[in-house]
């Protein structure tokens, strides 16, 4: 059939095919641009790797007049102009990185109708020559990639994204297509509120990805944790995030230590050496990339087998970013989170530094995320709620509650009873540390200081190390027993502490040597 007789979706297909070189089309992808094709306002919601950019590409190349990308990265654009150069396509992008000559000469190819796709920062495309010249050229379809950009309730909220409701009435017969790998429901009816979109249709990709392996365990001896896990994978490629520079230069000069090849990733380091790390992590000149948030964004290298967090991440929406480049071949790959509550009173830390209104969106956000650390049951069930979809599969096989790799909870009453009561004896005035030193017998000044050798409780937790009563203490926080106060960063009771001292309530928890607790908890089919 001649194209222009085709119906549309088989012009896309067409495409598809013999420009892309792909067999069919994915979820969803073939109802996006179908709905886009027939100029319906648009909502993707599809995860990272997902495949959105097909959705406004194949349009784009069926479309008459222009398609404008909004995209809030230069690099990204960048990236995207490239592949698609490389596939014979004419992609374009205005931005600050390009010199006058590159700026002018890509101007003179937009006028004389030379692109297909244009990307531009929202900044960009409000600048009224650029405005000017593209709705004077008539504009077909804009795609706002990285939608949930305009909101506030998102993670990554950008001022300039407000403005671009207004800037879309501004071209005629012009379908806006949103696109995000963030489904919140709350973030979800914001974009579209948002961009004006009454009447769009909304696609939801499931967020689920089968084949991650999905592990949390309490991180007391990182180093050697990762060393395990990397024992596990050797030559494998993967990546492991850490919070700050410091951790990420440490932890990679420990790994090479240690016989691995492992390169850092960080804002820190120069342009230069940042994009020969993550050059040589693509190319599979190294094997493990250790990195800060920088890392990852429009990385699309299929066989990532792992992700571990070392530290923290912010929330759910980052994490379930960070560990979404891993696997995106669908091959298995396992995701290793290494939790602390000290991680969590630092993150806590830095969200009272901010202002009010993103105080409480930060809080909410910890908060989802510690439900996903501490539930007991399987992890996709939380993971996926926070993108609005129920799990409702018994057990998916591929996380550590599911395969029944938590760690084994023991009655720790007793030692717990010790704790508490050592607690009680110096008043609710003193934290972990001071009363680990009492329960171990410690003859420190500070312990002499206040007499508390001659307490009943001093040294009365000789068998449990150091290690065995700080996972005891983060039991006894993690199970809301005691509290930290903040200010003094005391503990103090809290009523279940009180049954538990009086014997009507007994504790379960874990209680591991470290060698234990990082032993493998795979399940490679
Ligand atoms: P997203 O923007 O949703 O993160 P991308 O658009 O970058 O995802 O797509 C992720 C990867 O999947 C890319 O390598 C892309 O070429 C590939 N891809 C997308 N759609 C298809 C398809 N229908 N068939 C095969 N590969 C696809
Ligand atoms: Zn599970």
């Amino acid at each position: 059939i001649p194209l222009d007789i085709m119906p549309d979706i088989a012009k896309a297909e067409h495409v598809l095919h013999e420009v892309f070189g792909f067999e069919e089309f994915r979820s969803l992808q073939k109802d996006i641009i179908q709905n886009v094709l027939a100029k319906n306002d648009t909502l993707a919601i599809m995860p990272t790797g997902g495949g959105k950019s097909l959705c406004y590409q194949i349009p784009a190349l069926l479309f008459e007049r222009l398609t404008i990308v909004v995209s809030p990265l230069i690099s990204l654009m960048k990236d995207q102009v490239d592949q698609l150069t490389a596939y014979g396509i004419s992609a374009s992008t205005l931005n600050s990185s390009l010199s006058l000559q590159e700026y002018e000469q890509t101007l003179d190819l937009i006028r004389s109708n030379k692109v297909d796709l244009l990307y531009l920062a929202p900044e960009t495309l409000m600048k009224n020559n650029v405005l000017n010249l593209v709705s004077g050229l008539g504009v077909d379809c804009i795609a706002i990639d990285e939608a949930h950009c305009i909101s506030e309730w998102g993670h990554d909220f950008r001022p300039e994204y407000r403005q671009l409701a207004e800037v879309t009435t501004r071209f005629d017969g012009a379908v806006t297509l949103g696109l995000t790998a963030t489904a919140t429901p709350q973030v979800q009816r914001d974009i579209a509120g948002s961009l004006g979109l009454k009447n769009a249709n909304t696609f939801v990709a499931s967020f689920n990805r089968k084949n991650l392996y999905l592990d949390v365990a309490n991180k007391n001896d990182s180093l050697q944790q990762v060393i395990y896990f990397l024992q596990e994978h050797k030559n494998e490629s993967g990546i492991i995030y850490c919070f700050s520079r410091r951790q990420v230069d440490k932890l990679a000069n420990d790994l090479n230590a240690n016989g691995f090849s492992a390169l850092p990733y960080h804002a820190g380091l120069e342009e230069n050496e940042r994009m020969r790390n993550q050059d040589a992590f693509i190319r599979d000149e190294t094997n493990i990339i250790v990195a800060t948030i920088a890392f990852g964004m429009g990385i699309d290298k299929p066989d990532v087998r792992f992700v571990i967090h070392h530290d923290m991440p912010k929330n759910i929406e980052s994490y379930y970013q960070q560990i979404g480049r891993a696997g995106r071949d669908g091959l298995q790959s396992d995701c290793l989170f290494l939790f602390s509550y000290g991680d969590a009173s630092k993150i806590r830390y830095f969200i009272e530094q901010k202002a009010e209104a993103e105080q409480r969106v930060a809080e909410q956000h910890l908060q989802q995320l510690m439900e996903f650390v501490e539930t007991n049951q399987c992890r996709r069930i939380k993971l996926l709620e926070y993108f609005g979809e129920q799990f409702t599969q018994e057990n998916c096989g591929m996380c550590d509650f599911c395969t029944g790799n938590t760690p084994e909870r023991e009655n720790i009453t007793v030692p717990a009873q010790k704790f508490l009561s050592a607690m009680v004896r110096t008043e609710q005035r003193f934290g972990y540390h001071h009363i680990k030193n009492i329960l171990v017998g410690s003859r420190r000044k500070e312990v002499l200081k206040f007499n508390h050798d001659q307490l009943s409780t001093h040294g009365i937790g000789k068998e449990f190390s150091s290690q065995e009563w700080k996972q005891l203490y983060r039991e006894l926080m993690r199970q809301d027993i005691i509290l930290r106060e903040v200010k003094h960063k005391s503990l103090k009771l809290t009523p279940k502490a009180i049954d538990i001292l009086k014997g009507k309530e007994q504790v379960f928890g874990v209680i591991e040597e470290p060698e234990q607790k990082t032993k493998t908890r795979q399940t490679k089919s």
